[in-house]
């Protein structure tokens, strides 16, 4: 185990820095403070025995606070392999507890900062939070006299050429502003916290098509449909939401080994060790799961086969500019070879013409989904479609 000695008065991190290391006190004493207005602010003085350092070790993200030796203090170095290694030796019970809690603490606060932060330059923070709330009210009208609907978009199996499955995308069919895109209103519904009933009624409404579509196409010994489904980073910060989506599908009585979960890269990324947990918890219930928008992540290619997945679906942003780019190609194929190499399946989104159906086939990607194949429609135009 690595050791480190700071002499008094030394500083052992600033604020803002990189950080990819926790320390745990031997003996002497750590000072962390902030910088208010260039004042320092003293949050805590630690002694032997206590920890610090391990927000930024496990959220991936820069130091939040200044640590400095006001004595001579030997500490021992713990990394994330360290306390990756010591988590998987671990009692499972323990293990459980200590991904779910920790993971779950990081999640919230990260998820504070995000939103207390303005996303555009047009507008203050106030007006922004102002249209926030305007939207959240209107999300809430928009639940109760149900303007929220799924659309299905297929998704093509590259060898055979036939239907594989769909993904559902939400609409929202609004009286006065006509379909809103889910660009609009998912970013707020995953601020104020209804993705998360919203999303347990997304999954419902598309295991119901499933289960429509699947008895148009198993007359003619089709092999079954699967079920796309997007699910918010949010929806999984409870474990006890887990288990309510995990209710849903039981209930549905569809076969899970068809129901796919979409997970963005990000959450990945961003929460390693709760992903890890709530991917796990997921699987367990029979689904599949496949990580979204990947390639926009940067995640740590060497992390991927540490959570429970099923399928990778390659960004639109690759796919699009492929053919006029060849390391953007390069890029594709090397995902596809990964994806092999890791028994993942992948599909390609937003195909949108002949060229890139080429390149896809000849990397060998396992299935497309695109405008230049098929739009998301409503379910009475895929059940059209499936019975022509
Ligand atoms: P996503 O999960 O990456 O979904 C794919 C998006 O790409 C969809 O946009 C789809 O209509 C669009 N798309 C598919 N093929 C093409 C193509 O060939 N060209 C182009 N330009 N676009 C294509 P959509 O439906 O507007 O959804 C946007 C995002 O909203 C989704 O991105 C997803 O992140 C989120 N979203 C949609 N429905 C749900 C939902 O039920 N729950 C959650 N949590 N998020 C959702
Ligand atoms: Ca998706
Ligand atoms: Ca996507
Ligand atoms: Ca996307």
């Amino acid at each position: 185990v690595p050791h480190k000695v700071f002499g008094a008065g030394e500083r052992i991190f600033e604020r803002g820095d990189a950080g990819q290391e926790a320390y745990l006190i031997q003996r002497g004493n750590v000072e962390i403070s902030t910088d208010q207005g260039g004042k320092k602010v003293v949050i805590a003085n630690l002694g032997p025995g206590e920890v610090f350092g391990e927000l930024a070790l496990i959220s991936h993200q820069a130091r939040t606070a200044s640590a400095m030796a006001t004595e001579e203090t030997s500490t021992m170095v713990i990394t994330l392999d360290r306390l990756q290694s010591a988590i998987d030796r671990a009692d499972p019970l323990l293990q459980t507890l200590l991904r779910g809690n920790l993971g779950r603490f990081i999640w919230t606060q990260r998820f504070m900062l995000q939103h207390a932060s303005p996303q555009s330059g047009d507008g203050s923070l106030e007006r922004q939070a102002r249209r926030e709330e305007e939207v959240e009210a209107d999300i809430k009208r928009g639940i109760h006299s149900r303007e929220f609907e799924l659309f299905y978009q297929p998704i093509i199996d590259l060898r055979e050429g036939w239907v594989a499955g769909f993904e559902a995308l939400m609409r929202w069919r609004h009286p006065e502003k006509g379909t809103v895109s889910p660009g609009e209103f998912i970013p707020v519904a995953e601020a104020t916290g209804q993705i998360v009933p919203m999303g347990c009624w997304a999954l419902e409404e598309a295991l119901n098509a499933q289960k429509r579509f699947q008895e148009i196409v198993e007359p003619h010994g089709r092999p079954p449909l699967f079920m796309s489904v997007n699910v918010s980073g949010r929806q999984l910060l409870e474990l006890d939401e887990i288990e309510k989506l995990g209710a849903v599908v039981a209930r549905s009585g569809m076969d899970p080994q068809y129901i796919k979960l979409e997970i963005t890269e990000s959450l990945l990324v961003d929460e390693p060790m709760h992903a890890a947990v709530a991917l796990e918890q997921l699987r367990n219930k029979g689904v599949r799961l496949a990580i979204d928008d990947f390639g926009t992540g940067y995640s740590s290619l060497s992390y991927l086969h540490l959570f429970p997945l099923d399928t990778l679906k390659i960004d639109r942003s690759f796919v699009s500019d492929m053919v006029h780019d060849p390391r953007r190609e390069r890029i594709v194929r090397a995902i596809s070879r990964l994806a092999r190499d890791l028994d993942l399946n992948i599909i390609a989104e937003g195909v949108e013409n002949d060229e890139e159906m080429a390149s896809l086939n000849r990397f060998e990607c396992d299935y497309v989904q695109g405008f230049h194949l098929a739009r998301p429609q409503t379910a009475d135009q895929i059940a059209e479609l499936l019975a022509g």
